[in-house]
């Protein structure tokens, strides 16, 4: 759990693992790199794996496994139904949330669609402490509307405040209040918070909202696929669970929540999703859409490779020098860039480090994507692919108009186990030397915008020659030598 001492002074993270199966990787030279983002629409979703370095898009599905996992993959029992490798699964998720009842869904946000399909009528108000993307995508387009309750330190880039993704109590009993119980589906919790840099909430805010809703008669609702690094942080960082196990923490949250539903493209550590509840009544509210949308009620759109590989890695998930893996190596990764001046956010949080690119970027006007600016940048400086979650993550206000992020942060994730510390390093430093170049780093505009989850599918060109500027201070101070 703690990170282990060097004689020399250094502060290193320190891998728990051996590497077993390795894929080669290749750093194409920046005239290729320049080329392929403007390919790619300048948006990295659209960027082809040959010509990325450091995939740092996404820690979904694709952490790096266990030899358990890869092993337990080769005894899936694939009956359509009454599979064994589902009651493996059920079982182990009984075992560690408690909850009676698992529908299988292929991935966490299919379960965010069954929810909305279930629960969400047009003009409900749905309480969260920060919003996710697919999850807000599924709940409006239900004619549901979003509030984000998170607490103002969560809102701030810099700050020492531990627990960043906590709710605010205070506005969750005003909403409440006015706008009533019964035009409140349920409540989200999100844990730990993708969107503001992977902050955790504390189990005692967890417990308190849980209490707020009992006694208001709502339905609590826990995304729980970052709660691997929530749990760490848990552990980590709230006195009163010092000595509580990762499991007593899991089972704690879990008996304070009516709905756990997850992406175990995160939780567990393969390929898929679901939900789990002690209510019977609950889970025949939402049984019969599995079978419409996802797949029987026995695999729920999974493979029973990766249902027996999440079976694993749910066990893995309880082990404390495996979930501490991924936040010491962002640790170490946003320490040394804020070290070096590099504006990111911190306390460092889960899933990976974030640039703050209205820091990073401040002559790039909002208008003009500084977040999605910034990713096409590093791509250029180090081959290195992030995610933008910032204003192109947004979707337009239903006048049109742009809705201007709260953050613009340039993602840059850590897939759990899969990068070494040099590969860290390099990063690292393609960031900073792109810090020292800033000035030159200009705007993008949209030249394709898709009305509906745009930072997935849109393309945008930069607004001058930047680009090419950039490659051009690259290649002089770095020379041909690639
Ligand atoms: C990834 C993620 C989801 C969606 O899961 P998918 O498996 O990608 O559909 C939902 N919520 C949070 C917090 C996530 O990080």
């Amino acid at each position: 759990m703690d990170t282990i001492k060097f004689a020399n002074g250094k502060q290193l993270p320190l891998e728990m693992h051996k590497v077993r199966i390795v894929q080669k990787l290749g750093l194409p030279p920046v005239e290729r790199r320049l080329e392929a983002v403007n390919e790619a629409g300048n948006n990295t979703f659209l960027l082809t794996n040959r010509d990325i370095f450091l995939d740092m898009l996404t820690d979904s599905g694709v952490n790096a496994m266990s030899d358990n996992q890869l092993a337990a993959m080769m005894v899936a029992d694939d009956s359509y139904a009454g599979s064994a490798t589902f009651t493996r699964l059920e079982d182990k998720l009984r075992e560690i949330f408690g909850t009676q009842f698992f529908l299988p869904a292929h991935q966490g946000r299919a379960c965010e669609h069954i929810l909305a399909l279930t629960f969400i009528k047009p003009g409900n108000v749905i309480p969260m402490n920060f919003h996710f993307t697919t999850a807000k995508a599924h709940f409006t387009r239900m004619g549901g509307v979003v509030e984000e309750l998170v607490v103002d330190e969560g809102r701030k880039p810099v700050s020492d405040f531990p627990f960043k993704g906590n709710f605010d109590l205070d506005k969750l009993r005003a909403l409440i209040k006015k706008e009533g119980a019964g035009n409140i589906p349920f409540i989200r919790i999100e844990s730990g918070t993708n969107l503001i840099g992977g902050q955790p909430l504390s189990l005692e805010n967890m417990l308190a909202v849980s209490k707020i809703a009992r006694e208001n008669g709502i339905i609590t609702v826990i995304d729980a696929s970052l709660w691997q690094d929530n749990l760490f942080f848990i552990k980590k960082r709230e006195e009163a669970c010092r000595n509580m196990t990762t499991r007593e923490i899991t089972r704690a949250m879990a008996d304070a929540m009516d709905i756990i539903y997850f992406s175990a493209r995160k939780l567990g550590a393969a390929r898929g999703g679901g939900m789990c509840m002690r209510s019977k009544e609950l889970c025949e509210r939402m049984k019969e859409l599995v079978p419409m949308f996802e797949g029987f009620l026995t695999y729920g759109g999974m493979s029973v490779r990766e249902m027996e590989a999440m079976t694993v890695g749910l066990e893995e998930t309880m082990d404390e020098d495996v979930i501490s893996q991924g936040p010491q190596f962002i640790e170490y990764m946003c320490n040394e860039l804020d070290r070096q001046g590099v504006p990111v956010i911190l306390p460092a949080g889960g899933l990976g480090c974030h640039l703050d690119a209205l820091r990073f970027l401040p002559h790039v006007p909002q208008t003009q994507y500084p977040a999605g600016a910034l990713g096409a940048a590093l791509f250029i400086a180090g081959g290195i692919r992030g995610m933008e979650r910032g204003t192109i993550s947004e979707q337009r206000e239903p006048d049109g108009s742009e809705r201007l992020a709260e953050m613009e942060l340039l993602r840059l994730a850590l897939p759990r186990r899969v990068f070494t510390l040099s590969q860290v390093e390099y990063a690292i430093d393609r960031i900073v030397w792109l810090f020292r170049n800033r000035e030159i780093v200009g705007g993008l505009k949209f030249v394709e915008e898709p009305s509906v989850l745009r930072f997935f599918f849109g393309r945008l060109a930069p607004v001058d020659d930047w680009q090419e500027k950039l490659a051009r201070r690259f290649r002089a101070d770095f020379g041909e030598s690639l």
